[in-house]
């Protein structure tokens, strides 16, 4: 047909015809190409990318991370003692042990307003510690996984909680030897078989002022509120006749994100966060562990996140202390992650006295959870181009490397 239309142009030698012609047949062409365009964008083309190796096969020691190594560093024995059983961090943690500290007067950051705030809540947290664990009811309450696993998701959400998970614990979730506080190197025993999960929002407005001090303030301010609700629920769940014990910051026996993601909460990311569906890195985590009847989440791994991450690398360009790594996810001890430099990143956080969030409220998936947010999210989840286009139009629309939102004056 189109033939014919060109043919017959010529023949007449009416070229207005086939001016016309061609023009309607180039703007059907673009139309079409952008209707593909449109139509690749959108078909669930999710790709091959997977992990073959997540789990690992040993325990993590809590007196290798950088709280437990701050903390031993006004006892000269215990400083002795763990440096002789890792002789590896003595160099390293020589150069951020000089540095003033997080919340210090003397850090570079240092404001009394956020620092002091930021305080009060640590050390209201660390009053509810003694309510981690308590009494058991003798008379138990014969009640059904199902309506048990039932009203801790609808009451976890009216207390506060974006999201909730369970799942059967595994060994490599727990510690293997305490590092913080009067339980400093005792044995982690698995006690509980069953774990609860759950996390609550970190607000955008207050992390996306890191390193100042409202984004520490944010970050005490969510341990508490999900420090409470496992306190809550732990002596809820006591009350019903069965063990429980709130895992909230400051007194952890396990790896709060381990236990999230294989309570299907999400995954971990580049920047070594869980990476959630509905709201990104910007959650703070608690656990329950219990004997508690529960039924397990089933987990549906969500490889795009690391495929995601593997072309995003926006929390490594932005790390003010280069401690993400940029490279492509890899094997470290068994396990395909990435891992950040702990070292490098806790020297800043001595330097300036928070701790900073800067990769957190810069990461793609962390912006505020709103229509079109969440079609991202989701052309991100589904799409292999999408992917890409995402990293680029994030890139545009908020910076390559955005500055820090302004504290306002009455936090000054
Ligand atoms: S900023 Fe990018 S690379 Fe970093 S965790 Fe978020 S998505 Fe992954
Ligand atoms: S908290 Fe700050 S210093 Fe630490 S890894 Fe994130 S951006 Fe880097």
């Amino acid at each position: 047909m189109t033939l014919i239309i060109i043919a017959l142009a010529f023949y007449n030698k009416m070229y207005v015809l086939l001016f016309l012609f061609m023009q309607n047949t180039y703007l059907e062409l673009i139309l079409w190409l952008a209707f593909f365009t449109l139509v690749l964008f959108f078909l669930p083309i999710k790709g091959s990318f997977k992990l073959s190796a997540e789990k690992s096969n040993s325990r993590f020691n809590e007196r290798n991370t950088m709280f437990s190594r701050n903390e031993i560093a006004t006892d000269a024995d215990l400083q002795q003692d763990y440096y002789k059983d890792f002789p590896e961090h003595d160099a390293l943690d020589k150069e951020w042990l000089i540095k003033p500290g997080l919340l210090d007067e003397k850090a570079s950051l240092y404001s009394a307003l956020s620092f002091k705030a930021a305080d009060a809540t640590f050390d209201t947290i660390g009053r509810l510690k003694p309510f981690a664990e308590g009494e058991v009811n003798v008379e138990k309450e014969e009640i059904s996984s199902i309506q048990l696993s039932s009203f801790l998701e609808k009451w976890s959400k009216k207390l506060g909680a974006v999201s909730i998970g369970f799942c059967e614990m595994q060994d490599y979730h727990f510690y293997s030897v305490r590092g913080r506080g009067d339980v400093y190197g005792k044995k982690v025993d698995r006690t509980y078989k069953n774990g609860i999960v759950f996390t609550v929002e970190m607000e955008e407005e207050f992390l996306s002022m890191g390193p100042a001090g409202p984004s520490i303030m944010e970050s005490a301010q969510r341990y508490l509120s999900s420090g409470t609700i496992a306190v809550q629920m732990a002596e809820f769940i006591r009350k019903m006749g069965y063990e429980a014990r709130a895992h909230i910051d400051g007194n952890y026996e396990l790896i709060a994100p381990l236990v999230a993601r294989d309570a299907g909460l999400g995954e971990l990311g580049r920047m070594g966060l869980l990476i959630t569906p509905k709201l990104g890195p910007r959650v703070r985590l608690a656990v329950i562990t219990t004997n508690a009847p529960i039924i397990p989440t089933v987990r549906k791994p969500d490889y795009s996140v690391h495929h995601f991450c593997n072309l995003c690398k926006k929390c490594a360009t932005i790390c003010p202390s280069n401690a993400i790594p940029k490279t492509p996810i890899a094997e470290i001890d068994g396990v395909q992650r990435w891992k950040i430099n702990h070292e490098k990143c806790y020297s800043y956080w001595c330097t300036v006295g928070t701790d900073c969030g800067r990769c957190m409220s810069v990461c793609p998936y962390a912006h505020k959870s709103n229509a079109l947010h969440n079609f991202v999210r989701w052309g991100i989840r589904n799409n292999i181009f999408f992917r890409r286009l995402a990293v680029v139009m994030d890139d545009i629309i908020y910076g390559k490397k955005p500055k820090p939102a302004k504290v306002p004056q009455w936090m000054l």
